[in-house]
């Protein structure tokens, strides 16, 4: 180790900047969100340096450097951009053993400043010793990424309640509460925004941990389930809320829209359980109920996994009046659903100005199901997304003929949108079931009907015929 990483507390200590250009202000930022007392010395100090010090935010010696201008100061920042100034910092603050950072000079200074993720108070320092700090800040932006926005409001949550919990549990069982709280429900709801449903639920874990003990983890208290929306296939559409609840998950059931890709991203020792209605293997949306209760009831997390987003055509509705029954904790994380990502994936925007003013996502599923308002789905000038249509399109086509749509209106068909194997099918409704029918496209696959789905064509078709395949 060539430093010792450590935390410098600051707050209305002295500490001198030399220097008054761009440099010196980022570092002043920087200074100024510790609480310390800032000097700068400059001959010339920019305009932002220069307002703080009218505002007093800062005390300012308008002149060049000398030696004694350290005495006295809990740390030091060299600034100037001139070799000579800098290294004359150095050397008085060295004397006089005072932590010195000359920048962009690790070899005159006795401190470096790290690349920085701010969840205040929890901070994330990062240092490739000066060797590669590009490298450095790569890092940070992964873990920017990754960490919840909310991180620091999490670690004040439990800061509040560390002394209630020290009255209510023994040594022994506190740490795997506090395990609990930061892996569960009431972490993943402080990080969603939602300290007032996690405080109750606090409570009640406080109350209950006694109760029952995670196999998962070993940690102590009842079980949860969180329902997140797996987006349309491609991983990277994951929310990075699903990604940190799919890191906390005990188990995982997943459905048939659910890649492999994406459950990869998962806890490696999750118990991974099949829920997908297929030929052969059909679980019952009741069996799907019962598996969810069942897990939650062992006292594991549970993670629902469902393609797409879990309120668009995903019965999530069903699941979650299910939990409310039975007092299991919940959360929705919701995904991006197959039209939103078909659309992305395709080019094909969805409401235009000129071209759609609304647009509405139908299922295809239950034709017979006079509900469908065919007259308005038959308009022409917005956009129609249908949603599991692939097996039913002819009779979707002429219903909507029927109800006055023109034989030309353009529309697309998006198989396996955002996978490796998607393909886009475009046409007329004139053409579209025959060009469907000799592609051989299976679910999932979506139908948009709409004057926005020829918008791409006319771009991605050049010179092949309208109702290829592209
Ligand atoms: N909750 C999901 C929809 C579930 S219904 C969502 O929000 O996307 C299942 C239907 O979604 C499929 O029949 C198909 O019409 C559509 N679908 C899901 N994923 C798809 C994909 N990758 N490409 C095209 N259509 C998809």
């Amino acid at each position: 180790m060539d430093y010792l990483p450590v935390f410098l507390q600051l707050r209305d200590r002295p500490v001198l900047v030399v220097g008054g250009g761009r440099v010196a202000v980022r570092k002043v930022e920087l200074l100024r969100r510790t609480g310390a007392k800032i000097t700068v010395v400059a001959p010339e100090l920019a305009d932002e340096l220069r307002a703080l010090a009218i505002q007093g935010e800062l005390r300012s010696i308008d002149t060049v450097f000398s030696p004694e201008h350290v005495d006295g100061t809990a740390a030091v920042v060299a600034a100037t951009g001139v070799p000579e100034v800098n290294a004359a910092v150095s050397v008085a603050a060295r004397e006089r053993n005072i932590p010195v950072n000359v920048v962009d000079d690790p070899a005159a200074s006795t401190f470096i400043f790290p690349a920085i993720v701010d969840r205040s108070p929890i901070l994330i320092a990062i240092s490739s010793g000066g060797q590669a700090p590009v490298l450095a800040r790569r890092i940070r932006e992964q873990m920017e990424a990754f960490l919840p926005a909310r991180l620091g409001a999490l670690a004040r949550f439990m800061g509040e309640r560390r002394k209630a919990v020290k009255r209510a549990l023994r040594t022994a069982a506190r740490r795997s509460f506090w395990e609990r709280i930061v892996g569960g429900i009431v972490g993943a709801r402080v990080v969603a925004g939602d300290e007032a449903t996690a405080g109750t639920d606090f409570e009640r874990e406080l109350r209950t941990s006694h109760l029952t003990r995670s196999a998962g983890t070993g940690a102590m208290g009842l079980g949860e389930c969180y329902l997140i929306g797996a987006g349309p296939g491609d991983p990277d559409l994951l929310t990075l809320r699903a990604l940190q609840l799919l890191q906390q998950a005990d188990v995982i059931l997943y459905d048939r829209l659910v890649p492999a890709a994406v459950l990869e991203r998962a806890r490696r020792d999750a118990e991974r359980v099949f829920v997908g209605k297929q030929p052969g293997n059909h679980t019952t949306q009741e069996r799907i109920n019962e598996l969810l209760v069942h897990y939650a009831r062992l006292g594991l997390r549970v993670a629902r996994l469902k393609g797409g987003d879990p309120f668009i055509f995903g019965r999530g509705g069903e699941e979650i009046e299910v939990l409310a029954a039975q007092g299991i904790p919940y959360i929705v994380v919701p995904g991006i659903t197959a039209a939103l990502g078909a659309a992305a994936a395709t080019n094909i925007p969805l409401t235009h100005r000129k071209l759609a003013q609304s647009v509405t996502f139908v299922t295809g599923h239950v034709l017979d199901d006079e509900s469908l308002d065919w007259n308005g789905l038959a308009r022409t000038r917005q956009t129609v997304v249908f949603y599991m249509g692939v097996g039913h399109l002819p009779q979707i086509v002429s219903r909507l003929q029927a109800a006055g749509a023109p034989a030309e209106q353009p529309v697309a068909v998006v198989e396996r949108a955002t996978l490796p194997e998607q393909r886009t099918l475009r046409g007329t409704l004139a053409t579209i079931v025959s060009t469907v029918q000799a592609a051989k496209v299976a679910p999932p696959a979506l139908l948009i009907v709409g004057e926005v789905t020829a918008l791409a064509a006319a771009d991605a078709l050049l010179g092949s015929e309208f109702g290829a395949l592209v």
